[in-house]
């Protein structure tokens, strides 16, 4: 399927790897020019040739710390006009609820929540003016059934999602999209680590950890980066206009509700 956007500009924020790198690449598929971002220089510097060399588009990529104002000052310095906007960043440290103080919450707040409005508060507004654009918000399945020791993340996270389910009603009339994709356990290093907690925490190996959570997912397995990119380059595609302020699972069937 054509998506519709060949030629435009994507911003995608925490993207050497992981989910960010799923649809960095979709999006480069589809004939987008981006602006990648990490805050290690090598690994993005490699992220960013092979994604030249494998979809001959523009690739900037710019070294820096999304969730510091200084960060972002140097992500958006060159950036010109963006027409797409995929927020991401690092997630919280699992912990236990009584155990975090109220420097973690500011650190969770800045990184999940406060990071993606501060970019769409400076972004939004010319894709309003130009009557295009798409923002996909990289959340988590926490927002529709809260993960106990990820509390920071389901916390920050509630709070964004309020924020886009306002937002996005706002400006759907000028043509600009705000959605969030919501990711079920996936294959990246995020889930390895978090499988290590789990791991050292049952005295079991991650392997171990690993079948055990795969049991808990009705699809029998971990998502793909790729599975994962793929959707987000739906939703950012001219035939996803109609999809405005949603909360999209994208987690095998993981999260057992109804709606
Ligand atoms: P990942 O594989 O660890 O990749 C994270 C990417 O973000 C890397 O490129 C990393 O590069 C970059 N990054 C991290 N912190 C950053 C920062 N402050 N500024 C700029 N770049 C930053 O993680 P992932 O699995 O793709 O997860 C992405 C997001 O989805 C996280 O918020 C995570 O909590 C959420 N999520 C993931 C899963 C899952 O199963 N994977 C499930 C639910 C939610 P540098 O380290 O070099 O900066």
């Amino acid at each position: 399927m054509d998506l519709g956007i060949k030629g435009k500009r994507a911003l995608v924020c925490a993207s050497s790897k992981g989910l960010g790198r799923g649809c960095a690449e979709a999006l480069a598929e589809a004939g987008c020019d981006l602006i990648l971002n990490a805050r290690g220089a090598e690994e993005l510097e490699k992220a960013a040739s092979e994604i030249r060399a494998k979809y001959g588009v523009t690739v900037v990529a710019v070294a820096a710390d999304i969730t510091t104002e200084e960060g972002r000052a140097a992500v958006l310095k060159d950036a010109g006009d963006i027409d797409i906007l995929v927020n991401n960043a690092g997630g919280p440290p699992p912990g236990m609820w009584s155990d975090w103080e109220r420097e973690d919450f500011i650190k969770a707040l800045d990184a999940n929540m406060l990071t993606p409005i501060a970019l769409m508060k400076t972004l939004v507004p010319s894709m309003m003016d130009r009557g295009w654009g798409r923002v996909v918000n990289i959340t988590s399945q926490s927002v529709k059934s809260p993960i106990g020791v990820l509390g920071l993340s389901n916390s920050a996270r509630a709070g964004l999602t309020g924020y886009v389910a306002g937002t996005s009603r706002q400006v759907a009339g000028t043509g600009v999209t705000i959605n969030n994709l919501l990711p079920g356990i996936h294959a990246t290093d995020r889930a390895v680590s978090l499988d290590g907690g789990v791991a050292k925490a049952q005295g079991i190996t991650s392997e171990e950890a690993k079948v055990q959570r795969c049991k808990t997912i009705p699809a029998g397995r971990y998502g793909t980066a790729d599975e994962f990119g793929a959707t987000c380059a739906f939703l950012c595609s001219t035939h996803a206009a109609f999809i405005v302020g949603q909360n999209i699972l994208h987690d095998g069937g993981g999260v057992n509700a109804t709606f």
